[in-house]
């Protein structure tokens, strides 16, 4: 049986602000168990919740940046549930009225664009964390309270690569924003699914369920590959999906049940009623917006039409504004109308350096000027692509100019005809084989020779100059 896989995800981000969504206790990440902690975020009876500002404009601004429809009237309700990481037994959450809808992200798939509908951002608090020992459970209130905001999608996604290009896509707006680090291991983005199949061309939806718990891109993507399997399986031989909300086993591989799932109505919701209702107004919206720099998806289609890239280049380029912004410094002291050359350079080894510092091309610390001045000398043949890796490597670690390295390592190359004709001839005279190959015309043979001269001279021939030589002198003979 064929089936169509129908995926909404739910993510809930974490804001970075200085204090909690409602006191004034310090989000920082770490520190001792329990001691970010008050009278409001622990509940104790009489202790009122009070606004923070910041998170509040920081969910405008993502909601905005989201297509959302940001309401005019929004209030607060409590999420009434008891659970040992949560001192008030309530989370302050919105229900009935968030504060805004209908908006949508576009995300970008080989074959084109592909629009995800957003249901609504919402903005709520966080619960403690729980920490399970061997004999004791644990429970840790710093985070109680950290503001949350809860992005949910249209069940617009179909497939688990859609569902990645989705995350990534909207961490990366989240980045832009400046509104969360979006760090996954430390729990500031966490993902919830909504997964369900339907036999294809049905309009009905299938029984879904909710899987939770998956803690990495990687582990959503397992989670969701897992997870349409087994409902396939069970459609295929009659058997009913229970309706239920299933956990994502890292170490099995497998998601299995925790609960059948709750309604809204076991929450009990009703308006929180120590938080007024908001009124926001089209001026707090208008700044919001003039706060939203230019976003990914606007990025990636400037840059694939001033700079003549493909996508995948400007995809691997943009993925963090700061390497948005590195590149775009480059491309325009380059100053020549194809920056293939530098855009080559930037996603080849300066990421893969980065990369291994587990940072973003910033964290390299290497200047435009720098990066253009090892480029030069490459384009003009005066030391192999080679040697200006490992020159990079250098100029990464020492700060050095990439001139003075190349002086003190010696790794100019050699295009002077004497020392490379004796190396070729040489060469030549040690490899018969290849040479009557070439001279029976396998042209490929003379790769092989270059290779040989290449190495006898310890990487430093100029390759191009190398071909010329041989090619005159094999001939000549
Ligand atoms: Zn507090």
């Amino acid at each position: 049986m064929k089936y169509e896989t129908v995926i909404g995800l739910e993510v809930h981000v974490q804001l970075d602000t200085k204090t909690k969504a409602f006191c004034g206790c310090s989000t920082d990440f770490g520190g001792q168990p329990n001691t970010r902690t008050c009278p409001v975020c622990l509940g104790f009876p009489g202790s009122l919740p009070v606004m923070n500002k910041t998170a509040f404009a920081y969910a405008i601004k993502v909601a905005l940046a989201l297509n959302c429809k940001v309401q005019e009237y929004t209030k607060f309700d409590r999420k009434n549930y008891f659970y040992p990481d949560l001192p008030k037994a309530y989370q302050i959450s919105q229900y009935d009225l968030p504060l805004s809808r209908d908006g949508f992200l576009d995300i970008h798939m080989d074959d084109g664009p592909k629009r995800i509908g957003i249901r609504r951002v919402h903005m709520e608090e966080d619960a403690g964390k729980l920490i399970h020992a061997e004999d004791v459970s644990l429970v840790d209130f710093n985070r109680t309270g950290i503001p949350l905001l809860e992005i949910v999608s249209e069940p617009d996604i179909s497939s688990v690569q859609e569902a990645y290009e989705y995350l990534v896509e909207l961490k990366s707006l989240l980045e832009y924003l400046d509104v969360s680090d979006c760090d996954m291991e430390k729990g500031s983005l966490r993902c919830d699914a909504n997964v369900s199949l339907r036999q294809e061309g049905l309009k009905t939806l299938g029984v879904k369920v909710e899987l939770k718990n998956m803690n990495s891109f990687k582990g959503v993507r397992e989670a969701l590959s897992f997870e349409i399997e087994r409902q396939g399986n069970l459609l295929d031989v009659g058997k009913p999906i229970v309706q239920e909300t299933r956990l994502w086993d890292t170490g099995k591989l497998q998601t299995f049940s925790m609960r059948t799932k709750e309604e809204a109505q076991d929450y009990r919701y009703f308006p929180e009623p120590d938080l007024p209702p908001f009124i926001i107004s089209a001026r707090e919206i208008e700044e919001a917006k003039a706060a939203i720099p230019e976003l990914p998806r606007q990025k990636l289609v400037r840059f694939m039409r001033d700079y003549g890239l493909t996508q995948r280049d400007v995809k691997i380029l943009i993925a963090s504004r700061e390497d948005a912004d590195y590149a775009e410094e480059c491309f325009k002291a380059y100053a020549r109308p194809d920056v293939k050359p530098i855009a080559n350079w930037l996603i080849g080894p300066l990421l893969s350096e980065a990369n291994t510092r587990n940072g973003g091309l910033r964290v390299l610390k290497v200047s435009k000027d720098d990066l253009l001045e090892l480029v030069s000398f490459v384009e003009k043949g005066q030391i192999s692509y080679l040697s200006a890796k490992s020159v990079l490597t250098e100029m990464i670690d020492t700060r050095k100019a990439p001139g003075a390295i190349i002086k003190e390592k010696n790794l100019a190359q050699v295009s002077d005809s004497e020392s490379l004709n004796a190396i070729a001839d040489d060469v030549i005279k040690e490899n018969l084989k290849s040479v009557n190959d070439y001279k029976q015309g396998k042209a490929g043979a003379i790769m092989f020779l270059v290779g040989q001269v290449m190495k006898k001279s310890q990487g430093k021939a100029n390759p191009k100059a190398v071909q010329e030589i041989l090619k005159r002198r094999l001939s000549d003979a």
